[in-house]
């Protein structure tokens, strides 16, 4: 029912627009046609327009790293969803935790910003998770869920269904330490919970909510086998297109065991 999405958030990364089209076409050329999962990159601004030339024909969507929430006017260095959709943009990665929490982004700004992600008909991939000393102090649901209502208020439900989350756990986050598949089941299962509750059993069932924090080659096949895991959101593994890959070939296994 859900199709998984491996996403590659590529950060502040590389730095030279050659090194991003050679990445983009090793993503391009390694993935072919295949549409039994669903994969996108995110590179930085920068290099959007260079690399939907390269994605041209392939089935990879093409994801900004965030946006702002006006669309045009006198907003010195931010980007509008509209400017994304015109360099050939498909999502837009919204309150990642280095945003969050780097850049002190709150979870009203996140839900001005998946509003105006929709409106530009761009799909959000909306970020959530604790921190290390959150899910020390027993609150990682408490702050999933502040995330959660915070940033996705006064959505519909049909609006809900074509937005996907992420959850990515703030201690997973480049650090090399991974949530087991029990712990990220755990979250995903919670999530799932409350979308049921807030949007209904029938918009949950239809979320994609990806898990992201080192995902790599040897643990994306027991994360993405979980039942609640539907992607995932890759950082440092998706700068190397062979590592990336990897992932994606690890979705398409679970895929085609019958997993979606
Ligand atoms: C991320 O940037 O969203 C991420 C999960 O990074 P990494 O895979 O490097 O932990």
């Amino acid at each position: 029912m859900r199709t998984l999405l491996i996403a590659g958030n590529w950060k502040l990364n590389p730095t030279t627009a050659e090194a991003a089209v050679a990445l983009a076409e090793g993503v391009k050329t390694g993935l072919g046609t295949a549409t039994d999962v669903h994969v996108a990159v995110a590179p930085p601004f920068v290099f959007l327009s260079q690399v939907d030339g390269v994605l041209e024909g392939s089935p990879i969507g093409l994801s900004a790293q965030d946006m702002y929430w006006e669309n045009s006017g006198a907003f010195t260095g931010e980007v509008s969803g509209s400017m994304l959709v015109d360099v050939g943009c498909t999502h837009v990665i919204l309150g990642h935790s280095e945003r969050r929490h780097g850049m002190g982004e709150t979870s009203d700004i996140v839900n001005r910003k998946v509003k105006a992600a929709l409106e530009a008909k761009l799909i959000p991939i909306v970020c959530i998770g604790e921190t290390k000393e959150e899910r020390l102090g027993e609150r990682t649901e408490a702050v999933l869920l502040e995330q959660l209502s915070g940033s996705l208020a006064g959505l519909a439900p049909e609006q809900m269904a074509g937005i996907v989350l992420a959850y990515e756990p703030v201690w997973a986050i480049g650090t090399g330490l991974t949530a087991t598949p029990e712990q990220a089941q755990a979250a995903h299962a919670f999530i799932r919970d409350w979308l049921t509750k807030v949007f209904g059993e029938a918009t949950a069932a239809r979320v994609v909510v990806q898990y992201g924090g080192s995902v790599k080659a040897d643990n994306a096949l027991q994360l993405l086998g979980c039942p609640d895991i539907d992607g995932a959101l890759v950082g440092g593994a998706s700068l190397k297109a062979s590592d990336f890959l990897a992932i994606i070939k690890a979705g398409q296994e679970v895929t085609a065991g019958g997993k979606a």
